[in-house]
């Protein structure tokens, strides 16, 4: 645990002023809070649980209540938030009811994304719009509304890439194209947002064979990826969770505007993607 919450005078839940006293001892409650959007399932949902294994509270975020719900009833210290990170009035409720529930921000984990696989003639202007909207939009967004919040307590952002934002391959125009935007979108907010003492950094995971990626995994892709890999396997949702926690803490206080690839190694081979 980071440290122990302060619950001096704390006003109950239902008590007509316990979100302006949650608001004044943000300061001092002392447990560290993490919002990780995408945290119904997949990496957020183990990103989530090692950020509870070390102490954090944990705004999970995600736009499917129902997984939500159940992800959020096993967990202590979690507060589930309904929200759709490419809708900005979603997404400024989602950082004030995060304030309300928790007074404080310490971490951003842009989490939540969507893929899709296909030729750059069949990717209809609708397919790519989904695509930037999640994975492009809602980091910008997300980070946006969370930075006043981010600058009281000196803060980490951490933005999702993929392997798909450092290669160029067939079959990920959009995805790719929106994946590599983000490790740009990271190198701004570091830069600006340093003198603020917010750091932000971006992991680049290899394959984890989560429900985003086995929807366009085909075997093929599968044993290519088995090939191309030096450790030879897929990635797992707990060993990329470890990297997005590690750049969150305080043993990474001097890193910042840095792309982290969580791979098995793909990246240094410059082999190109299956
Ligand atoms: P997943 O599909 O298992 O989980 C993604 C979660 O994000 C889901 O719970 C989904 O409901 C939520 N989500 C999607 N769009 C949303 C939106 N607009 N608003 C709120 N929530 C939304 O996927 P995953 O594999 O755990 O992927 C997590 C992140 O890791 C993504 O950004 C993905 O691109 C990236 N990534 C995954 C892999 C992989 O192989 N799995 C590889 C590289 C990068």
């Amino acid at each position: 645990m980071d440290s122990q919450p302060c619950h001096r005078g704390r006003l109950g839940p239902g008590h007509p002023d316990a979100v302006a006293w949650r608001r004044r001892h943000a300061g001092c409650t002392g447990v560290k809070t993490a919002i990780v959007t995408g945290a119904a399932r997949g990496i957020g949902l183990a990103t989530t649980e090692l950020f509870v294994e070390a102490g954090w509270q944990v705004a999970m975020v995600d736009r499917d209540g129902e997984a939500l719900a159940d992800a959020v009833a096993t967990f202590d210290r979690v507060h589930g938030i309904d929200c759709d990170v490419s809708d900005p009035v979603s997404v400024e409720g989602m950082v004030e009811e995060t304030l309300s529930h928790f007074g404080r921000i310490d971490a951003l984990v842009n989490n939540a994304g969507v893929a899709d696989f296909g030729p750059i003639e069949e990717t209809g202007f609708d397919r790519w719009r989904t695509v930037m909207a999640t994975n492009l939009d809602g980091p910008f967004l997300c980070t946006q509304a969370a930075t006043s919040a981010l600058k009281e307590t000196k803060g980490a952002v951490v933005n999702i890439a993929s392997i798909s934002g450092l290669r160029a391959s067939t079959l990920r125009v959009a995805y790719g194209t929106s994946k590599a935007a983000v490790i740009q979108l990271s190198k701004q907010q570091a830069v600006e947002l340093g003198e603020y003492g917010i750091r932000v950094n971006c992991v680049a995971p290899g394959p984890v064979r989560t429900k985003l990626a086995m929807a366009v995994h085909s075997q093929a892709i599968i044993d290519a990826y088995h090939d191309a890999i030096p450790l030879a396997r897929y990635g797992s949702e707990r060993e990329i969770a470890e990297a997005i926690v590690f750049l969150c803490s305080e043993k990474a206080s001097y890193i910042t505007g840095q792309v982290l690839a969580a791979d098995g190694g793909f990246e240094a081979t410059g082999i190109g993607l299956p």
